[in-house]
Order: C-alpha cells, then sequence, then structure tokens
C-alpha cells in the first residue's frame, strides 16, 4: 500500500469524507502511513435525506471497523441550496460542483481549526468522477478562509504543542457559521503533533492537495467496496446530480 507524508510531518489530520466508498482506501493509506485521522462527513449537499442516512451509516460501519472517530456536521441542505442558487442547471464538473466542494471544505476547515488539527484532507479527491484541480482549488481556498476570517482559530493554532486544554464555549463561537454553529461533540482541543518538519505557521490549517487515486489506490478502492459490500451509489448526490444521471 502507498505510504503518504502529511503537509509539516503531521501525524493528525481532519479526513473530510463524502462516502464509505471513497473513504476505504484512503483510511487503510492513512493507517499504514502512520496518520490518524478524525473524519468529517459534511455532505449537505446530498438528497434526499434518507440518501444522506444512508451514505453516513455505510461511513459510520467502515469508520467501526477502522477504528476511527466519524464527526456528523449538520444537516443544512437549504444552505447549500442557497450556496448554489443560479448554478442549478450547471453539468457535473461545473460551476455548481466548485460551489459545492468550497462549501462543504469551508466546514470542514473550520472544524479542523476547532479542534486544533492542522492539515485538511478530502477524499473528494480520491474519485475519478470528480475534477481533481477545482477539489484542490476549493480546499486551498477553505484554508485560505479560515484563516482570514476566524481570529479564535488562529490562537488555537497557537497553543503548544503536547498540550490539552478545555475550550470555553465562547471561544468556540468563531466557528459558527451563517446556517449555525457546527456541532461541536469534543469539548477538548485535540494534541498537535509535530513533525519532521515544522508545520507552516501562516495558516490555521493547510489543505493537502494529495492524489488519492495514483500508487494503486483506485484499485484498491473497488477491491474494498467487494470486500465491505458498501452501498455504492450512481450518482454523485445532490438532486440536480440525480436528474442528470437518472
Ligand atoms: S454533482 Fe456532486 S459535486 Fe456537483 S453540486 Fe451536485 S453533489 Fe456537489
Amino acid at each position: 500500500m502507498l505510504k503518504v507524508e502529511a503537509p509539516g510531518g503531521a501525524r493528525e489530520i481532519l479526513l473530510h469524507a463524502c462516502c464509505a466508498p471513497c473513504s476505504g482506501a484512503v483510511l487503510e493509506c492513512l493507517r499504514d502511513s502512520g496518520i490518524r485521522p478524525v473524519v468529517f462527513f459534511s455532505n449537505a449537499n446530498i438528497f434526499p435525506k434518507e440518501e444522506y442516512d444512508l451514505r453516513l451509516s455505510e461511513l459510520r460501519r467502515y469508520g467501526a471497523v477502522m477504528g476511527v472517530e466519524v464527526v456528523e456536521d449538520a444537516y443544512d441542505h437549504d444552505a447549500w441550496l442557497a450556496a448554489v442558487r443560479g448554478l442549478e442547471r450547471e453539468p457535473e464538473r461545473g460551476a455548481r460542483c466548485a460551489a459545492c466542494f468550497r462549501f462543504r471544505l469551508e466546514r470542514a476547515a473550520r472544524y479542523a481549526a476547532s479542534r486544533g488539527l492542522p492539515v485538511l484532507a478530502t477524499t473528494l479527491a480520491s474519485s475519478r468522477w470528480k475534477d481533481l484541480d477545482q477539489v484542490n482549488a476549493a480546499g486551498l481556498a477553505a484554508c485560505e478562509t479560515e484563516a482570514a476570517t476566524a481570529p479564535g482559530n488562529v490562537r488555537l493554532r497557537r497553543t503548544p504543542p503536547t498540550v490539552c486544554r478545555d475550550v470555553s464555549q465562547a471561544s468556540l463561537s468563531a466557528v459558527a457559521t451563517d446556517s449555525g454553529p457546527l456541532p461541536l461533540t469534543e469539548p477538548r482541543v485535540a494534541t498537535v503533533s509535530g513533525g519532521s518538519s515544522p508545520l507552516p505557521s501562516e495558516k490555521a490549517v493547510v489543505f493537502w492537495q494529495q492524489n488519492w487515486r495514483k500508487g494503486g489506490l483506485q484499485e484498491r478502492r473497488n477491491e474494498i467496496i467487494r470486500e465491505q459490500c458498501f452501498y455504492n451509489q450512481n450518482w454523485c448526490g445532490c438532486e440536480f446530480s440525480r436528474n442528470q444521471n437518472p
């Protein structure tokens, strides 16, 4: 299995996950590389809610197999619809998908900062149906936005490594969004582990531009889908993609 190194040699990261099929090989690769992920299911794009629940339950099932924490973000489909308004007729890989990635990854970057996790990656980059350049652009922009708009999170980043401390609700309010606060299930900031090289200091969270399709991961992804008997959807997630792929 491919071995990877996270930016700055980070040993703990936030992994935004869109579904179990896209997460299987990525989670194995991280485990084999000695990197511990917190898995963040932030996918308000998925419609209807029954489909969302099914994809989440499959991810939770695999998270239990792999022994990793799975955190669910708020399901605010109305906020997602507002984020892609005017782009409903765009084809897949078009402007609607860029806005959709940005919506989800901004929430993921915010959550990573709130947990003191220095690196954000996404399983969106593991799907051959997605435009990798679009995914990377959205991830980079999301981390830039997080660094620019959440001064409270910069303070968290400066917390010395190896220190765990309580975070007051007031300081966590910095991560609230227009669509409401993120569900911060852990009232403590996780320790930020150092790596062989220093983490970039100018941003709270660094986006990891990893191509999770290479190095045999695409093949392993398909094997895991069969091994785990995953529910494997045949459309991306939103109602517009379903209409385009009936
Ligand atoms: S097709 Fe997929 S990536 Fe594009 S807007 Fe819909 S859910 Fe998001």
